[in-house]
């Protein structure tokens, strides 16, 4: 029997690895360029961290995480996200010891036993940012404004911006009564997750999935009404950050995240046309979160983004990437008898920076021309009895169809004129 990857899985093939490589390093380039510094952290972790820092009442911790005995028997997880992670190291690091605000991005795999479908994998990427040390609404709106300037880079301008603020835990609890008091009467009428959990996290009926749910729940008090002074100040300001920066978004008061360490502002960003899997990018403030973990009191604000599905987004735009081909020069050999004078040659490119490779496979004239256009090299260097002699070799340009002949010592400043 054939062994297959594990449901979930993907590879990424060498055709297709140039989309991931353009798309890294657009991210990179744009996160360095507002100050983000990258962090990496274990793929696994204990337990504990995920059931601490993301909260045993979320899916992730509930249903999806991919959780194994090692052969100490620890428990230990594969990341299902990277925001614990950077708290806990954070924290080991004593980083808050350091110069605030500590800004910090990461990119790589997770792991969610989710139901595989279009945009949902078990193993799939995430770019994310954490900012610790302030609480300056000003953060927030920086944190938005780089997945804004991310997705524009990557050339991806159809989007939508949810935002809305889920208060402190002070003001929170006023609202989650309420709300407990307003779900029910009409408890009968939800989905067997959403009675399990609402008296313990009523703001997780708010975004179910389920219809049914949000008919039942219709007229629920707003959490917006509820803000106390300072937490609806905070929010007042990254609305007018925004504003003012010309970004434009949705207050969306269904838009939570129910858990006690998250605060102030949550957004979400959708791009619809990719289908069912809209949502590209999600995140927030988490003032309670450092704290939660085992470290000081200390604010957070970052988001998380899946980069499947940007690449998805990406496909449906035109001509948005372009293939770099594996090699720009190909040396054609035409006698087997000057394979030392090939290698050196070929040694010269390469050291040169030209990304340069032969025939192994003894084929003929024709055969190594053909094998060099689809490898998709601009240039053929031939190399025959003839041109050693004379201490030349000829290119031939695949673009034009034009030969030249070039002596030894030029050859490679000839051919980096012609690839530039
Ligand atoms: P969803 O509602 O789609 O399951 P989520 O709320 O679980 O999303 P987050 O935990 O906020 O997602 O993760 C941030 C981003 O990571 C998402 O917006 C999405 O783009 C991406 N993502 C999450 N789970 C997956 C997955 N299983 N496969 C691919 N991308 C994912
Ligand atoms: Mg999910």
């Amino acid at each position: 029997m054939q062994v297959k990857a594990p449901r979930g899985t993907y590879d990424i093939m060498p055709d297709d690895i140039y989309k991931w490589h353009q798309m890294e390093q657009i991210i990179r380039r744009t996160a360095a360029t507002f100050g983000y510094a990258e962090i990496r952290t274990p793929i696994f972790e204990h337990t504990e961290l995920f059931e601490r820092g993301v909260g045993d009442t979320t899916d992730i911790v509930s249903k999806e995480m991919y959780t194994f005995q090692d052969r100490s028997n620890r428990s230990l997880t594969l990341r299902p996200e990277n925001t614990a992670s950077c708290v806990r190291a954070f924290i080991e690091h004593s980083v808050a010891g350091g110069v605030l605000p500590v800004k910090w991005y990461y990119m790589g795999p997770m792991f969610r036993y989710d139901r595989p479908q279009a945009g949902r994998y078990r193993q799939f990427h995430q770019f994310g940012v954490e900012a610790f040390g302030s609480n300056n609404p000003a953060m927030d709106a920086e944190v938005i404004t780089l997945v804004l300037e991310i997705l524009a880079n990557l050339g991806l301008h159809e989007y939508e911006l949810h935002l809305n603020s889920v208060g402190c835990p002070q003001c929170r609890e006023v609202y989650r009564q309420k709300l407990i008091e307003h779900i029910r009467p009409v408890k009968d009428k939800l989905c067997t997750d959403c009675q399990s959990r609402f008296e313990k996290n009523p703001l997780r009926v708010l975004d179910c999935k389920v219809a049914s749910c949000q008919e039942a729940i219709v007229g629920f008090p707003n959490m917006y009404d509820y803000l106390c002074p300072e937490c609806s100040e905070h929010y007042n300001r990254v609305r007018n950050i925004l504003t003012e920066a010309g970004i434009s978004y949705m207050h969306d008061n269904q838009l939570v995240r129910g858990l006690d360490y998250y605060t102030n502002t949550a957004f979400e960003i959708m791009i619809p046309l990719i289908g069912a899997q809209s949502s590209v990018a999600g995140g927030g403030r988490y003032n309670g979160l450092v704290k939660e973990c085992g470290g000081p009191d200390m604010p957070g604000v970052g988001f998380a983004m899946g980069m499947e599905r940007l690449l998805l987004a990406m496909n449906n735009l035109e001509n948005n990437m372009n293939d770099p081909k594996q090699i720009d020069v190909f040396l054609a050999l035409l006698d087997e008898k000057y394979e030392t004078q090939a290698m050196n040659l070929l040694s010269g490119l390469r050291r040169a920076g030209i990304r340069a490779d032969r025939d192994y496979n003894q084929r003929s004239t024709k055969a190594q021309m053909k094998y060099a256009d689809k490898m998709g090299a601009r240039l053929v260097i031939l190399l025959g009895e003839d041109e050693i002699q004379r201490g030349v070799v000829t290119i031939r340009d695949m673009q034009t169809r034009q030969q030249s002949e070039v002596a030894n010592e030029t050859l490679i400043a000839a051919i980096k004129a012609i690839l530039e």
